[in-house]
């Protein structure tokens, strides 16, 4: 590694924004001109983008169970509710 890159690390840091603003400007200096962590910091937004569409994926993977689990339901919720009103014997308003 160059003298004067920062780690993979400080990368991630400076893309969260966890770097105050006179070491992002540094680092953001250095990468202007450094093609090195130019890839490093790709390969980093790559991989977050990658987490994010693996945490939406999750999320589409639960939602239909939880769709079919209450599409079943409604019907129930459906009769249920029929024999309730059935059952009233207390004048509609
Ligand atoms: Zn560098």
């Amino acid at each position: 590694m160059p003298v004067g890159c920062p780690e993979p690390r400080q990368l991630q840091d400076l893309l969260l924004g966890h770097l105050g603003e006179s070491a992002s400007v540094r680092m953001e200096r250095h990468i202007e001109r450094c093609d090195r962590c130019t890839g490093v910091l790709a390969n980093l937004t790559a991989e977050d983008s990658l987490v994010e569409a693996l945490r939406a994926r999750a999320n589409v993977v639960l939602a239909p169970a939880d769709q079919n689990a209450v599409r079943a339901l409604i019907p129930r919720l459906h009769r249920l509710h029929s024999t309730a009103t059935s059952c009233r014997k207390e004048p509609l308003p």
